[in-house]
């Protein structure tokens, strides 16, 4: 029997609970212990906690105190911080310093608001921009315009800034007077609200919510619903002529089931850590791009495929606007397209060449490392699943 690990359950393929041999799961649910150091500011977080209770706790314990994670607050720590592996039962992580209070602003742009341009400008300027900013877009198919009540793609433009207003009001002026964000797109948050805000959901007044429940809620994903996910980095920013392919190819699904979300990684920390230093290597890059479409789980297999070709064209439209020496994806977005182990082969496995198509985009040249590491741990490649890490054949 193949074992799997679960801690939050958030695999894009479900690798921690399907199998297409017979398995058994190791639940980590359990392991939702945390203990935050302030002095230290280090803290450790148990495997089943998800994101969001990690964030709350944090908080709760030191309101200047934060650990960079993930946006979605469902997702589970055991996954999401190692990507797959075997039975980690808990993380220290270093926490890092915030004020307490931020600001940001959420502003709305369509097509006929010139958001083609807007997205153009924003990837030129972003990497140059102080880092204390934290600088998404959304893209989404088609909604009804405000300004013509025809189909259009709706742009949201999402920062978030460790400082007050004034200071953000006047860094737009500088670098991005297009969008013309004013005061009255602004608000200032306690920190802890930056979360759900930086996801586009309200946090105003009239909105009511209450972010205990937000960050700490494990079923808060709703109905299950299905959903292809891709990644891309970009070093470059993608030419008005790219955008307007990809915008288009948002008009061809139904409103609001198709949703892009680009963030800025050039200039930041990111840039600091070198290639090797962790299987992560996707360094010195303009933006991660995250697609994702979506089908309801009352929609026939027929609607579900469909969307899965849409992403499938969306990716290619992609591909030239991306480095390709290899495609790059990302180990916690897990893409069984890029290939699988071979099931008849995971007894003696292993196939490294056959590993590489999903091992190079995923990890690069670090691929290679955790080969031999892999081949040392476990000669007998004990530990496998669909996309684990191959041996050297002995
Ligand atoms: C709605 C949604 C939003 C997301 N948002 C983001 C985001 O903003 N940023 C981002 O980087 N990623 C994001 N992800 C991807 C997410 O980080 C990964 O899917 C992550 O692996 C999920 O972790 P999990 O514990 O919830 O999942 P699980 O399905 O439990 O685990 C994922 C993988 O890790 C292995 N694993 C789990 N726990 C352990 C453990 N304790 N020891 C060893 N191996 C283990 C599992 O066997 C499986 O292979 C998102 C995913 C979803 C579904």
């Amino acid at each position: 029997m193949e074992m799997r690990v679960r801690s939050g359950g958030h695999d894009f393929e479900g690798s921690s609970y399907i199998s297409r041999v017979p398995f058994f799961v190791l639940d980590m649910y359990n392991f939702r212990s945390i203990v935050v150091d302030s002095d230290s500011k280090t803290a450790w977080m148990g495997v089943g906690l998800t994101l969001g209770e990690t964030y709350y706790k944090i908080n709760e314990k030191k309101t200047t105190l934060a650990c960079p994670a993930g946006y979605w607050p469902s997702v589970g720590v055991g996954g999401h911080i190692g990507a797959g592996g075997y039975v980690i039962l808990s993380y220290k992580v270093r926490l890092f310093e915030v004020p307490v209070r931020v600001s940001g602003f959420n502003v709305k742009r369509t097509l006929e608001q010139g958001a083609i341009q807007l997205v153009h400008k924003w990837q030129q300027i972003s990497p140059k921009m102080p880092v204390k900013l934290g600088l998404t877009v959304q893209l989404y198919s088609i909604v009804n315009s405000a300004e013509s009540g025809k189909k259009t793609i709706l742009t949201e433009f999402i920062t978030t800034y460790r400082g007050g207003i004034n200071q953000l009001l006047s860094i737009m002026r500088r670098y991005f007077p297009e969008l013309g964000v004013t005061r009255k797109d602004c608000q200032e948050m306690p920190w802890i609200k930056s979360y759900p805000f930086s996801l586009g959901v309200p946090i105003d007044d009239n909105n009511n919510l209450n972010v205990k429940d937000f960050l700490t809620n494990r079923g808060s994903l709703g109905d299950p619903s299905g959903f292809k996910w891709k990644v891309d980095f970009t070093e470059d920013p993608i030419p008005p002529e790219g955008l307007e392919k990809i915008f288009s190819k948002l008009h061809e699904v139904p409103p609001m089931t198709a949703q892009l979300g680009w963030t800025i990684l050039g200039g930041g920390i990111m840039d600091k850590i070198p290639e090797s230093r962790i299987p992560f290597p996707h360094r010195r890059k303009l933006m991660v791009m995250r697609h994702v479409v979506f089908w309801n789980k009352n929609d026939t297999s027929v609607v579900a495929q469909t969307r899965i070709d849409w992403m499938q064209q969306l990716h290619r439209i992609i591909g030239p606007y991306v480095p390709n020496n290899p495609r790059a994806a990302y180990a916690g977005y897990r893409d069984f397209e890029l290939g699988v182990n071979v099931v008849e082969n995971r007894d003696q496995t292993s196939d490294v060449e056959n590993a590489r198509m999903w091992g190079s985009a995923y990890f690069k040249n670090n691929f290679d490392r955790l080969v031999r590491v892999k081949s040392l741990v476990d000669p007998q490649n004990f530990l496998k699943s669909e996309q684990s890490i191959p041996i050297l054949q002995r």
